[in-house]
């Protein structure tokens, strides 16, 4: 059984980053407004994620780190829910694996909180304490039954920003909550949660990227655009800066990028990518959005006119620079 379950683990869990995204995804989709991750040792010897969200009942406690076991979705028809950003209900069951979790959480409506600890998938502690509401997770060493695991993660410094890239997205793609990443005690981000992405961009781009930006969107039957272009003054040599999210979740997509480049063909030299912010939000009978642990695959059931439109949004932002 643990074995298997190893194996299992190893899909969705391959660095401590992917504990940050699975964690805080859940804390995304327990409706929190704030969100702080704190890492130490680049989150190989310990990651704490605290949020403000709905808790778990006393009695789900458990349930929640069985496999399979999630609370998000009713039926299959449910099976991509637009509103979460979880529904395996696998990501606690595979990180109690390979890892040492403490779990502290209350809900609103409990008087008192409950103190759970699995290590290795063994329960060690399940007690009631008091606890604020929202959730707490600990977990530390990881990998630390899976030895040849870890002797293939990177340097701590590495392994940390590969979590800061984690955060940066999701900061981006939930401008309504306030998230903090702390690491190794000093504070990296901290967003506001004030809904205003541009502020969520400065925060983490900082001022030079933030106060060069055109505004772009569209509203339109299936679908709909908000975010920020960059000015073709700032560009990368490569396309970590085209960030675009569908639905709430960080993509990559041959059609939303080449409607990206195109519209900025007249304007930046080629091999240089653009910077943009762009949040989608799109019917979910228009996108199917196959979701793996490890990889995001999406395919739109109208290409070529979501290409049109993006590439219009964006060209027409461009040319306005001068209003
Ligand atoms: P999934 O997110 O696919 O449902 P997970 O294994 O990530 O599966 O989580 C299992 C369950 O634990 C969730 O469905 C949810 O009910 C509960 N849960 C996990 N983290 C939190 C949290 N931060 N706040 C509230 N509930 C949580
Ligand atoms: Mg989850």
């Amino acid at each position: 059984k643990f074995t298997i379950d190893k194996i299992a683990a190893g899909e969705v869990i391959e660095r401590p980053s992917s504990v940050v995204k699975e964690l805080v995804e859940n804390s995304i989709d327990a409706g929190s407004g704030a969100i702080t991750i704190e890492i130490k040792n680049g989150g190989i010897d310990l990651i704490r994620i605290t949020d403000n969200g709905c808790g778990i009942e006393k009695d789900e406690v458990e349930k929640a780190f069985l496999r399979h076991a999630t609370s998000k979705i009713k039926d299959a028809t449910d099976l991509f829910d637009l509103n979460y950003l979880g529904f395996r209900g696998e990501a606690l069951a595979s990180i109690c694996a390979i890892s040492k979790v403490e779990l502290i959480t209350k809900t609103a409506m409990e008087m008192i909180g409950v103190r759970y600890v699995n290590e290795g998938g063994e329960i060690i502690q399940h007690e009631e304490i008091g606890a604020p509401e929202g959730t707490t997770f600990i977990i530390r060493d990881i990998f630390f039954n899976t030895p040849v695991r870890k002797k293939f993660l990177k340097s701590p410094q590495t392994e940390a920003s590969y979590i800061s890239a984690i955060v940066e997205r999701l900061a981006l793609s939930n401008p309504d909550i306030s998230f903090k990443l702390i690491v190794n005690g000093n504070t990296k981000l901290h967003t506001f949660g004030n809904g205003n992405l541009k502020d969520v961009i400065y925060n983490i781009y900082g001022r030079d990227i933030a106060k060069n930006l055109y505004e772009v969107n569209f509203s339109l039957e299936h679908y709909s655009l908000t975010g920020y272009v960059g000015k073709p003054a700032i560009t990368r040599g490569n396309r970590n800066f085209e960030n675009y999210f569908i639905n709430g979740r960080y993509v990559k997509n041959s059609i939303i990028s080449k409607a990206i480049e195109d519209a900025y063909k007249p304007f930046i030299m080629q091999h240089k990518y653009p910077f943009t912010a762009m949040l989608f939000e799109i019917d979910g009978n228009y996108v199917d959005v196959n979701v793996h642990p490890s990889k995001l695959e999406v395919r739109f059931f109208e290409g070529s006119f979501l290409y049109d439109e993006i590439y219009k949004a964006i060209s027409s932002s461009l040319t306005q620079k001068n209003l």
